[in-house]
């Protein structure tokens, strides 16, 4: 990977896209952070990712629950470097309620967040992409992008319809230095896991790992959480030039999950 590249990370601020952000600007790309909140403390994340590894950082306020906030996101990122090389639709939440009475609004709003987003950065990403003869595309999928849960109908149609774009983008940019990739991970244990895991304690009245052992690793056969270390690794394979015939695929860091 050859420095001054620039990666954009979504929803980088916390879990596995600050974790991806981290392991990239490690690796010499300039960086653009994102999340929807516009505080100090999130400039100043980018400040200090920017000292540690001696990269440029900047970070980008933009809610990926809009369309035109996602695609000011891309055309932001290309006006201050110029040019970009890596995007990582990392971006999304969870609502967990069974069919009849899941809320219009949380399916309304993980379908944008975690499937609509990545159709609008992806949309003006690859005109720049194309001209830069370089790309990758890197989608944060789940095991539920390829296996289904009871209570997680938005989330789980939202990753499939993810693996599915990614297939797309990966066909119509083919033999063009481009590639688009879905990564799956099973449980990771970042805020989001952890919300669902107090929700079933309070749920269930059960302690913490009866919780985490009966419940949410049921079906990770490995009985461990994959680290947001190693999804971030994945990513940067993904992102390096060993890595450039490999497109329109998934790759499952799930303990075994999708396996059964
Ligand atoms: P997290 O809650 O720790 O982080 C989510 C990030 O997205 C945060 O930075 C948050 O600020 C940002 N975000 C939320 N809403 C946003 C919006 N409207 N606009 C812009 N940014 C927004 O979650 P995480 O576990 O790190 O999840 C990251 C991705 O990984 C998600 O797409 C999630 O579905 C996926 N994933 C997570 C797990 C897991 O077990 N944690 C497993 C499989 C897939």
């Amino acid at each position: 990977m050859t420095a001054q590249r620039t990666a954009i990370v979504t929803g980088s601020t916390s879990g596995i896209g600050l974790a991806i952000a981290r392991r990239l600007g490690a690796a010499g790309f300039n960086l653009v952070l994102n999340s929807y909140t516009d505080a100090a403390e999130d400039h100043a994340l980018a400040e200090s990712l920017a000292a540690e590894f001696g990269v440029e950082a900047l970070y980008v306020s933009a809610d990926m629950s809009r369309g035109d906030a996602a695609r000011q996101l891309v055309a932001t990122a290309a006006e201050k470097f110029g040019a970009f090389h890596v995007l990582v639709n990392n971006a999304g939440i969870q609502h967990v309620a069974p069919i009849e009475s899941f809320p219009v609004e949380q399916w309304d709003r993980i379908i944008a967040i975690n499937l609509t987003s990545a159709f609008h950065t992806t949309a003006a990403a690859l005109p720049i992409m194309r001209k830069a003869g370089f790309g990758r595309i890197v989608n944060i999928a789940s095991a539920h992008g390829l296996r289904a849960s009871i209570n997680k109908s938005a989330y789980v149609a939202a990753k499939h319809g993810i693996v599915g774009l990614s297939k797309t983008t990966a066909l119509e940019t083919a033999g063009q230095g481009i590639t688009c990739n879905a990564v799956c991970p099973g449980f990771v244990l970042t805020p989001l896991v952890e919300t669902q895991i107090q929700d079933l304690m309070a749920e269930k009245n059960l302690d913490r790992e009866t919780v985490v052992a009966d419940h949410v690793l049921r079906k990770q056969p490995s009985k461990e959480f994959a680290t947001v270390d190693q999804i971030a690794g994945t990513v940067a394979f993904l992102c390096s030039d060993d890595a450039a015939q490999i497109t329109g695929t998934t790759i499952s860091v799930d303990g075994g999950w999708t396996a059964q």
